[in-house]
């Protein structure tokens, strides 16, 4: 009997065989464009399944074609990334905003409506307020806190709910680390759902995932990540994936072949050995997170810390969604430091070991400013109502030694004392 053995056991091995790539114990970069076929009668019938046009027969595999279609270090990746959300396909993108901009044009279409939570990524949500509109495709949004009865009203008061087709969220919020019920996000979508159609709900997983959080099991229909975050890990590549039943697949991947935003064999050969030590990362970064944040809960100049770990039952709603929907508390923590712009700018431009940039999940720690920086697009009214403040300062926590980073905290604190 064989033995079913947790996803990081398999990530060196998982869908390689060895014996077809000379023995290389590592899976090579397939670095081509096209594929020779054995026969014509090969190439017709890979053509066949790869454009629809008949079912696989038990057991077939879709042949290698085309590097736009399909390609080894592509289709063992998506193989490995199914296994912690335990979907059953995934496919993988060019870069985060690629997959999510897929999912959303194939599942919307003119006059449909998108219902999405807020706030979301910048890229995400600016794709859906400002391009789907000229596909005539409309938006509604909601919040934090708003119950499902006041979601329902909310989308019925506005006229839309016969368009509505898409259910999309992301969960926590960047940067406040707010949580959206993923459950209850699945029931507002089958409320609107009917005989003519189902809606799906899509959720951008990127802040928990592939490790903490598994919206399928949820009852999410598709899960979308960045890649270039915690998959990634890296800092050294753009790349995307979406994931959930064969059939919404089926239809992601559909799209993908005709717009060509796959990732590269380069990019996916790197994401093959991110994934070795995906496991072994977001341990540590979780674990340095606790420490840092207790760290931060403690010091006289931070007003304020936005980590999931501070939730107590005294947060009622948001602490049972944590309880239920997420396993560790993330790498991601976000602080009000006592002052202004001012200090807050001192503090990041005195940090020594962190680095100051955008983007998250990866193996060194970063900090940014969210009001000026990766949030500066934001509508100042719903800036001020999901408090992001020119006090705020992000973190990514990083794989370093816990120590040496509260160390660069704290002496980035001392340079605000000398204002
Ligand atoms: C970074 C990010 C994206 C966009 O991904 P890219 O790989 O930069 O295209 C989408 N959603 C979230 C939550 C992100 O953090």
């Amino acid at each position: 009997m064989e033995k079913k053995m947790k996803p990081e056991s398999l990530m060196m091995s998982y869908g390689y065989k060895p014996a077809l790539s000379e023995g290389a114990i590592k899976c090579p970069i397939f670095q081509t464009s096209t594929f020779v076929f054995h026969t014509a009668e090969e190439g017709k019938a890979f053509f066949e399944v790869a454009y629809g046009l008949r079912e696989k027969a038990e057991g077939e595999e879709l042949g290698l074609i085309y590097s736009r279609i399909n390609n080894p270090d592509l289709e063992i990746l998506e193989n490995r990334l199914t296994l912690w959300d335990e979907a059953e396909d995934c496919a993988v993108f060019e870069s985060g905003m690629a997959a999510i901009t897929t999912v959303l044009l194939e599942f919307s279409k003119p006059g449909d409506t998108i219902l999405i939570s807020s706030p979301l990524y910048g890229g995400s949500d600016h794709f859906i307020r400002k391009v789907l509109p000229k596909f005539h495709i409309n938006v509604l949004t909601y919040t934090v806190g708003q119950s499902l009865q006041e979601v329902i009203r909310l989308v019925e008061d506005s006229g839309l709910a016969d368009s509505i087709a898409l259910v999309y969220i992301e969960t926590p919020a960047n940067p406040t680390n707010d949580l959206i019920d993923i459950a209850e996000s699945k029931t507002i979508a089958r409320h609107f759902s009917n005989d003519k159609k189902t809606v799906y709900l899509a959720v951008d997983n990127t802040y928990m995932g592939p490790l903490w959080q598994h919206p399928l099991k949820h009852g999410a229909d598709l899960v979308l990540y960045s890649a270039t975050k915690y998959i990634g890990g890296h800092s050294d590549l753009i790349a995307g994936a979406c994931l959930g039943s064969k059939s919404l697949l089926q239809r992601v991947k559909g799209l993908r072949t005709f717009l060509g935003n796959m990732a590269s064999p380069n990019t996916g050969w790197l994401l093959l050995r991110s994934l070795e030590t995906l496991k072994v990362r977001m341990d540590m970064q979780a674990r340095n997170a606790n420490k840092i944040a207790e760290f931060l809960n403690h010091h006289p100049l931070v007003e304020k810390v936005y980590f999931l770990g501070n939730l107590s039952p005294a947060d009622g709603r948001a602490y049972e969604i944590r309880n239920r929907q997420c396993m560790a508390n993330g790498a991601m923590i976000s602080f009000d430091i006592r002052g202004s712009e001012v200090e807050a700018f001192t503090f990041l431009n005195s940090l020594k070991l962190i680095k100051l940039a955008v983007s998250l999940g990866s193996t060194e720690s970063l900090a940014e400013h969210p009001a000026t920086m990766t949030h500066v697009d934001v509508d100042p009214e719903l800036k001020a109502q999901l408090g992001i403040t020119e006090r705020m300062i992000r973190l990514s926590v990083g794989v370093e030694y816990y120590e040496d980073i509260i160390w660069d905290l704290k002496q980035a604190f001392e340079a605000i004392k000398n204002l």
